[in-house]
C-alpha cells in the first residue's frame, strides 16, 4: 500500500478484502504462499492514455482514458468501463480489485478489470458523445479481444456509448467480433436480460438472504439511491417482488414518492429526455424533492445503494438503522463506507456487500459471452431463470463460506473468501507469474 500513496479507494478496497479473508488465510495458510497477496494487489497491466475529441464547438478537448487489467487467473479480462469526472487511477483500480473477486464468486471462468474516462457525458450532445467514444476506443482496441479483455458498462457508459464503441472497434479492426463487448443491443449480438441483470441480481440477492431469515419482500418499504441503469431494474424488480421502492435519487438530489416510484416517469425523465431528477415532481406533484440530499433519512425495511462509491456514511448507516432496516443490498460498487459496513454489521442488519450482490450484471455478461461464441440466443424468461439460479448460488457459495470460517451470517467475510479461495488456488497452480 505504500507504493499507492495517493489511492484512498484502492487502499479502501485493499483493507476490505485483506482483513475479511484474514479468516482463509488463518485457515489454510498456503492460500498465501508464493507471494499470492503481494501479487494479487498489483495489477497484472495497467494502461492510460490520451482521449483528444473535438466538441461542438470545434475546440479541441482532452480526456484521460484507463484500463486497469487486474488478473486474467480465472479468465479473459472482464470488467466495466466508466465515463465521469471524479474518475481517475485510484478509482478504477478499486473497482477492478474488487472485480476479480465479485467474477471469481459468480464460477464464471471471467478475469478482473475495469477501465473508463475523467469525461462528464453530463449536457454532451450525441455527436460529442460518439466522438468521444471512437477517440476513447482508438487507443483502447488493441488491448481487447474475446479472449483477452471484455469491457461493459457502468456509470456513465450505458446502450449509447456501448454502441458507438462497438461500432469503432468493428471499423478499426474489420471484425464484427461480438465477444469483445458486452451489454450489446439485443439486435447485435446482445443478451436478454443483460441491462436487468445488476439491479434485478441485487433484488434477487436480497430474496435470498430474507429467506434464510424466514422472512421475503412482500410487503416491505425500500430505499433505492441513483436512477440510472442497477437503480431503475432495483425498482422494478422490487415492485414484481411485491416490495413499494419509495426512493430514487441523482447527485443533484433525492425524490421520495411515498406513493411509491412511478418508474415510466422515472424512465421518461432519466432515460429518454435525461434530465436532473428533480423534473420527476413536474409529473408527480405529490412527491417530495430534497435538494443535495441522500435517501438515507427515511425510515424503510430494505435499503439499496446504487448510485456510487461512499455514498452512505456511518450516519447514514446509523439512521437507518435507528428507523429499523432490516436489509442492505450493494446494488452499486462500494457504496457504504467503512463505518457504515460496521455499523450494519454491530446492528445485525442482513447485510450484502457489492462483490456478491450486484455480481448479476457480470454473471449475465459471461451468459452474453457464451452465447456469443456458440451463436446462440437465449429468451428473456430463460435468461431471467439463469440469472436467478446464479444469484442463489452467489448467495449460497457466500453464506457457505461465512459459515466455514466461523462467521456465520456475515455476507463479507463469505463473499471475499469464496471469492478468493477460487482466485488463490488457480494462482497457485499457474506459478509465479
Ligand atoms: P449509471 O450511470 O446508469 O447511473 C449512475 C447513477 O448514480 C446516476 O443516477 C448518477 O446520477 C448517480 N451518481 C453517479 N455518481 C454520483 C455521485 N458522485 N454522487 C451522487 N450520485 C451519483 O450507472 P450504473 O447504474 O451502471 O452504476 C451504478 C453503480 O453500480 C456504480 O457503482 C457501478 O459501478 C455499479 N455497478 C454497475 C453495474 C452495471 O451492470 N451497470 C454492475 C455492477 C455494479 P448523475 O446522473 O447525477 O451523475
Amino acid at each position: 500500500l505504500q507504493r499507492n500513496p495517493h489511492e484512498p479507494e484502492f487502499q479502501q478496497a485493499v483493507h476490505e478484502v485483506l482483513e475479511a479473508i484474514a479468516p482463509v488465510v488463518e485457515v489454510q495458510p498456503e492460500l498465501a504462499r508464493d507471494g499470492i497477496l503481494e501479487r494479487l494487489v498489483e495489477p497484472e497491466r495497467q494502461i492510460m492514455f490520451r482521449v483528444p475529441w473535438l466538441d461542438d464547438a470545434g475546440t479541441v478537448r482532452v480526456n484521460r482514458g484507463y484500463r486497469v487489467q487486474f488478473s486474467s487467473v480465472l479468465g479473459p479480462y472482464k470488467g466495466g468501463l466508466r465515463f465521469h469526472p471524479t474518475v481517475n487511477l485510484s478509482i478504477v483500480k478499486f473497482l477492478g480489485f474488487e472485480q476479480i473477486f465479485k467474477n471469481a464468486l459468480t464460477g464464471q471462468g471471467i478475469g478482473g478489470a475495469k477501465g473508463g474516462s475523467d469525461f462528464d457525458p453530463h449536457g454532451r450532445s450525441d455527436a460529442e458523445i460518439m466522438r468521444f467514444c471512437q477517440s476513447f476506443m482508438n487507443e483502447l482496441y488493441r488491448h481487447l479481444g474475446e479472449h483477452t479483455d471484455v469491457p461493459a458498462g457502468d456509470i456513465g457508459v450505458g446502450a449509447r456509448e456501448i454502441g458507438y464503441l462497438f461500432g469503432q472497434y468493428r471499423k478499426i479492426t474489420n471484425r464484427h467480433e461480438s465477444g469483445m463487448f458486452t451489454g450489446k443491443g439485443v439486435q447485435w449480438g446482445g443478451a436478454e436480460v443483460r441491462t436487468e441483470a445488476t439491479g434485478y441480481g441485487a433484488v434477487f440477492f436480497a430474496q435470498e438472504m430474507l429467506a434464510v431469515a424466514g422472512d421475503s419482500l412482500e410487503g416491505k418499504r425500500v430505499a433505492v439511491s441513483g436512477s440510472g441503469n442497477v437503480a431503475t431494474y432495483a425498482i422494478e424488480k422490487a415492485y414484481q417482488l411485491g416490495a413499494t421502492p419509495i426512493t430514487a435519487s441523482d447527485s443533484s438530489g433525492t425524490i421520495v414518492d411515498e406513493d411509491g416510484i412511478d418508474l415510466a416517469v422515472l424512465k421518461q425523465v432519466k432515460e429518454i429526455d435525461r434530465r436532473r431528477i428533480s423534473a420527476y415532481l413536474d409529473h408527480r406533484p405529490r412527491a417530495t424533492f430534497i435538494e443535495g440530499g441522500r435517501p438515507w433519512r427515511t425510515a424503510v425495511d430494505v435499503a439499496i445503494p446504487s448510485a456510487t462509491q461512499n455514498e452512505l456514511d456511518g450516519d447514514d448507516a446509523r439512521a437507518l438503522v435507528d428507523s429499523g432496516v432490516r436489509v442492505v443490498v450493494e446494488g452499486a460498487n462500494m457504496p457504504s463506507t467503512p463505518e457504515a459496513v460496521d455499523a450494519f454489521r454491530a446492528a445485525g442488519v442482513l447485510f450484502g456487500p457489492g462483490k456478491a450482490a450486484n455480481a448479476g450484471g457480470v454473471a449475465t455478461s459471461a451468459l452474453e459471452m457464451s452465447q456469443n461464441a456458440s451463436r446462440q440466443r437465449w429468451g428473456f424468461a430463460d435468461s431471467e431463470n439463469k440469472l436467478r439460479e446464479i444469484m442463489k448460488n452467489v448467495h449460497d457459495a457466500a453464506f457457505a463460506a461465512a459459515e466455514r470460517y466461523g462467521h456465520p451470517g456475515d455476507y463479507v467475510v463469505g463473499a471475499n473468501a469464496a471469492g478468493f479461495e477460487r482466485v488463490a488456488r488457480a494462482m497457485l497452480a499457474q506459478g509465479v507469474i
